[in-house]
């Protein structure tokens, strides 16, 4: 099987993380085809036009190679037991939730999905004398995957975006990592801008909604003069629209700041 080819895996266990966060543990003899150091790599979930996920891969045939995909993170991978860790934001409580989320809070153990994958691993460039971590809830895996990877004597700080006061969660972090828990774009925003900013050589991760992504690399890009090397920026999702036409606008954007 290739790299990136479709596989089955199967829920083996669903449960509430915190107040807006699902963790489901996937797990298949298929993920053998997984590299052991694939955390906060992505993979994409397969679903059909109606939102139902694509249960093997004989359905695949049917959508002619296209299916509805949703890009999640790997929060953590075992490459002995074939488990896969994979947190979910629920956030349909407005009523418009997607087929990921969806799936997510409503599967049970024993439930099957198409994955593909692993995607791309971007970890913060560590070469510098102070880290920014800033992200939304969404980026949280991918914020704990790497703060986990750090070395000791890490400093730094990391932002993070929750959407209630019960979405905080334990992280391991270096002791120089300091972890700060906003709610909402003016809180992380400000939170950014009002770090000390005081180092030289400082290296910066962050991925959130599109609209908050494109204030913050604004800031990094004109106000600190943050090198390409070392800024990761993404937006992982956009208000109001699904992941397909988000994918598109990434596009566009990606063409008109390219440097
Ligand atoms: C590299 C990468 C890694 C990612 N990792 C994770 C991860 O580990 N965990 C995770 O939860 N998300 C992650 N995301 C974000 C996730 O892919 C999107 O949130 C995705 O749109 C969710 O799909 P859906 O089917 O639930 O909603 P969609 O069908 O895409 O969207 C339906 C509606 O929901 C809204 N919506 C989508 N996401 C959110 C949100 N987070 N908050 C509020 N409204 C939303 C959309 O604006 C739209 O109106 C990642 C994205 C990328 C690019």
């Amino acid at each position: 099987m290739s790299k990136r080819e479709p596989c089955q895996v199967t829920v083996k266990s669903a449960e509430r993380l915190t107040t807006n966060m699902q963790r489901l543990v996937l797990s298949g003899e298929s993920l053998s085809r997984f590299p052991v150091n694939c955390d906060s790599g992505y993979i994409k979930l397969l679903f059909m036009p109606d939102g139902a996920p694509v249960t093997d891969t004989a359905c695949l045939e049917s959508l002619n190679g296209k299916p509805v995909m949703r890009t999640y993170t790997i929060r953590q991978f075992n490459a002995e037991t074939l488990e896969m860790t994979v947190d979910f934001v629920l956030h349909g409580h407005d009523g418009h939730t997607g087929p990921a989320a969806n799936w997510a809070e409503h599967c049970k153990a024993g439930d099957t999905i198409c994955i593909a994958g692993p995607g791309d691993i971007k970890l913060i460039n560590q070469d510098a004398q102070w880290l920014l971590f800033a992200g939304d809830m969404t980026a949280l895996p991918a914020i704990s995957c790497n703060l986990e990877q750090l070395p000791a004597n890490a400093r730094g700080v990391a932002i993070i975006d929750i959407l209630n006061d019960s979405d905080q969660q334990p992280l391991i972090a270096p002791e120089g990592i300091e972890v700060i828990w906003v709610k909402g774009r003016d809180e992380f925003l400000s939170a950014i801008h009002n770090q000390s900013w005081s180092y030289t050589n400082v290296s910066v991760w962050c991925a959130c909604e599109f609209s908050v992504m494109r204030e913050a690399r604004q800031f990094f890009k004109m106000e600190k003069c943050i090198s390409k090397e070392k800024l990761y920026i993404s937006s992982y999702w956009k208000q109001g629209i699904s992941e397909e036409e988000h994918k598109v606008l990434k596009q566009k954007d990606a063409v008109h700041t390219a440097d």
